[in-house]
């Protein structure tokens, strides 16, 4: 069975990049490693759109996650997280275990934060150390205006702390330019690589709190990284074969533009909007982003069976999290993805929503998605 991968991370690796990791391991301490590294750094900071260093660890992205918190914050400081998903509610659960303070702006699954109520609760509570975002939540699909909030915490002396794991190289998020303080990211999604590596990249406002911050912490030292990674070398052995990959999806990424790259994730989203709504079902992201597309499982079905008939015909899509669980499916077309991709995504859903007995018109999602990647 030819098998496709469509769900929000992992998600499929171009042979560019499976040859590259494909190739005898070096050793990080070498010349050859430290050339191989100028490459990376440099070209972290375009897709990152920043000026300061990206930091990499070998991690899945919720180190890098872990990794702002303690670097930035001491136990008893006060924080204020947008929750609005799963890794919304990441960012409350792994400050919570650090004994931060949280002030949660609580938003219902599927919507998005108004940026007014960020600005309310940073009115309430002086003392904010720092905003956390996430730009696209992918347990949801929804988008958070991310720009907008920026410009409100940008007023106060708090920094803004951003997961951006599914939007990086997905939808366009200049760093330095909206000021987003800390952007933290994964090699799974729109990086077109395995996990294995998270990233974080700090404005100079972020690196200003660095010295001060208490939380314990040894491997995701920020300080130590930065050491290192100016001498093109990291603290401790790196994930040589997923660094190696970088340097490839990465120049592809470049090659194709960075503004090519949002425009093609965006009419593929387009498209599988169209698609899925074009056979009667419904979004569930009220601003859905770029990433994914989040689908509510029409009455009388279980989401998870949807998700079920789709890997009976070899595709890996993603159900719900949480109490979003078996409510909601997931199609994702992100990273190495183009419009037939998006097609044989909808031409499954018609399937199985006919094996489920749903009234499907056959051709009616795959012509709607078609209209709109024929432009
Ligand atoms: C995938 C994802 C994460 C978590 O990443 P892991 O690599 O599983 O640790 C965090 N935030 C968002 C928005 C994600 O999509």
């Amino acid at each position: 069975m030819k098998r496709y991968l469509l769900a929000p991370g992992p998600t499929p690796i171009p042979p560019e990049v499976l040859l590259a990791m494909a190739q005898p391991i070096i050793h990080h301490r070498t010349p050859e490693y430290e050339a191989l590294f100028a490459d990376v750094r440099r070209d972290l900071r375009l897709l990152f759109q920043c000026k300061n260093e990206v930091l990499i660890f070998a991690a899945s992205g919720t180190g890098a996650m872990e990794g702002a918190v303690v670097n930035t914050l001491s136990a008893g400081d006060q924080v204020v997280v947008v929750r609005g998903g799963k890794f919304g509610e990441r960012w409350a659960e792994i400050c919570e275990a650090y004994g931060v303070r949280v002030l949660p702006v609580d938003v219902p699954y599927g919507k998005s934060v108004d940026p007014a109520a960020v600005a309310a609760a940073l009115k309430s509570e002086p003392a904010v150390k720092a905003v956390f975002a996430t730009h696209s939540e992918t347990s949801t699909g929804a988008v958070h205006d991310v720009q907008a909030i920026a410009a409100i915490v940008r007023e106060t002396p708090a920094i803004l702390i951003v997961d951006a794991i599914t939007s990086l190289g997905v939808m366009d998020l200049p760093m330095d330019a909206w000021g987003a303080d800390i952007v933290v990211a994964g090699s799974q999604k729109a990086m077109m690589l395995p996990p294995g590596l998270a990233f974080a990249a700090l404005s100079d406002r972020a690196w200003a709190l660095v010295p001060g911050a208490r939380l314990p912490k040894y491997y995701f030292n920020f300080t130590a990284e930065r050491k290192a990674i100016e001498k093109n070398q990291s603290a401790y052995t790196p994930a040589v074969s997923l660094v190696v990959g970088l340097r490839e999806s990465l120049r592809l990424i470049l090659a194709e533009g960075l503004p090519n790259v949002f425009a093609r994730h965006d009419r593929l989203a387009r498209a599988t909007r169209a698609g899925v709504q074009a056979l009667g079902l419904e979004l569930f992201a009220e601003h859905p982003g770029c990433a994914c597309t989040a689908v509510k499982a029409p009455a009388g079905i279980e989401g998870g069976a949807i998700v079920k008939g789709f890997r009976q015909r070899g595709i890996t899509i993603a159900g719900g999290q949480g109490s979003m669980r078996g409510k909601i499916f997931r199609i994702a077309h992100m990273g190495y993805v183009d419009g037939f991709d998006v097609l044989t995504a909808l031409t499954a859903l018609e399937f199985v929503l006919a094996d489920l007995g749903h009234p499907v018109t056959f051709g009616e999602g795959i012509r709607a998605a078609q209209r709109i990647l024929q432009k």
